[in-house]
């Protein structure tokens, strides 16, 4: 039997409902703070991401499905969305004037992962990147609506955890204090970090082996080292999230995987998820657009990952909230042509209604609601199309009753 591609997984059920959920409340979100969705191509060329992620990053040196096309062009399936975004606005000149462009993504992402849970290799993100402000009051803007979104899912532990990693202009004197930190405990940090250190000192600070974390004990402070205005800008970020009551902590060792975060980085944790990685994670790229070719634009963006706030969501809250359809049973060839008639008037209506069209024995259509976790079947016999009435059967209860036709586009669309 023919099986999905490892890492790749079909959506369907209880899982895709949740995608659904979230990704009608991060619309409805979105669109109040005026953004506007964008959709780019998965394939990309190399080079978007070559210029985009970095070269130093585990994505484009590990993970990416790269391969050459028919007409011998160097593509990518994207491994992230913010560089394709950067590179549409870029090629689509919606960011020559001076106004500030707010756009939303929803879409999978590929990424060639060691497999693990809640990791794939087909996964989905939604993101959101706000083009051409500068300002701390952009981000704030931007933290408060994925405040409102996952506040609106009913995740309520939620803590922002930030730091600034400065600029290109402040981080060399960062990168000296970093490397003499690291050459006096050279022998105790992997091979990986020795890469890093030469590539992008920066990221040594997030590595994730546990002797390296440990050795790190005592490390440089990069908000130590930042420039007048990026600490100022770091300062006034903290005034504002703590005016709006956005809980946040500062975590030193934030710095994210990718190369272009430019002052504010952060990621969202919630404790319903244990001793898993962050929901997500984002910050401010102000050289991405001009390093892609663009206009020298400030940006700030991040992505979240749906498929584990689906499945923090589906532990917390259980099923996903959904509009559970009736069962309309027709019992003979009268009554189903009076079925559909019915069924018709209630759809138009707006009210959910599965139709059973199999003909055949009540008993049957019974067994079938009772699977599908159908709540109410409304039986349609000769009896009731005589007496202008259909029979009601709740199955939590079994009890059964009995309502005017009349009444039951009303009575449908109250329960
Ligand atoms: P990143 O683009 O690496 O900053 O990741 C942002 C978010 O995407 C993470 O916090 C995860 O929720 C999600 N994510 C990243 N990689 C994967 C993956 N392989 N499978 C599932 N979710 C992922």
């Amino acid at each position: 039997m023919a099986q999905s591609v490892k890492g790749m997984r079909d959506l369907f059920g209880a899982e895709l409902r949740w995608f659904q959920h979230i990704e009608e409340t991060a619309r409805r979100v979105f669109g109040r703070h005026g953004y506007g969705e964008i959709r780019t191509p998965i394939l990309e060329e190399l080079d978007v991401f070559k210029r985009s992620v970095g070269e130093s990053s585990d994505i484009v040196n590990k993970e990416m499905y790269q391969f050459t096309d028919k007409g011998g062009r160097e593509v990518v399936m994207r491994p992230e969305n913010t560089a394709g975004v950067v590179r549409a606005a870029i090629q689509h000149k919606l960011l020559i004037n001076a106004d500030p462009v707010l756009l939303y993504y929803i879409g999978p992402q590929f990424r060639y992962e060691r497999m693990q849970t809640g990791r794939y290799r087909q996964f989905y993100q939604i993101g959101a990147e706000s083009f051409g402000v500068a300002t701390p009051e952009s981000e704030a803007e931007s933290l408060l609506m994925l405040h409102s979104f996952l506040t609106e899912l009913g995740l309520k532990h939620l803590v922002f955890s930030i730091n600034s990693v400065g600029t290109p202009e402040s981080r060399p004197a960062f990168h000296a204090a970093i490397r003499a930190f690291f050459a006096q405990r050279a022998d105790q940090f992997c091979e990986d970090c020795h890469r890093r250190l030469q590539s992008n000192p920066l990221r040594v600070l997030d590595c994730k082996n546990v002797k390296c974390q440990q050795a790190l004990e005592g490390h440089p402070i990069l908000t130590d080292h930042l420039d007048e205005a990026s600490a100022r800008h770091h300062a006034r970020l903290k005034a504002l999230l703590t005016d709006l009551g956005i809980p946040f902590t500062e975590d030193p060792r934030l710095v994210r995987g990718l190369d272009y975060y430019t002052r504010t980085a952060f990621e969202v944790l919630s404790s319903d998820l244990g001793a898993q990685s962050a929901l997500l994670g984002g910050g401010r790229y102000d050289g991405l657009v001009k390093q892609l070719g663009g206009p020298d634009v400030p940006a700030f963006g991040w992505a979240i990952g749906l498929d584990r706030l689906a499945m923090v969501l589906q532990q917390v809250r259980g099923e996903a909230p959904r509009q559970a359809p009736a069962l309309l049973v027709p019992l003979g060839e009268r009554a189903a042509t009076e079925a559909l008639k019915l069924a018709r008037s209630l759809w138009e209506a707006g009210v959910a209604l599965q139709l059973e069209t199999r003909g055949g024995a009540l008993k049957k259509a019974l067994a079938s609601a009772n699977r599908l976790g159908i709540q109410t079947v409304l039986i349609l016999g000769d009896g009731e199309l005589e007496t202008g009435t259909v029979a009601v059967k709740h199955m939590a209860t079994g009890e059964q009753e009995t309502w005017p036709l009349a009444e039951v586009t009303a009575r449908l669309a109250n329960s």
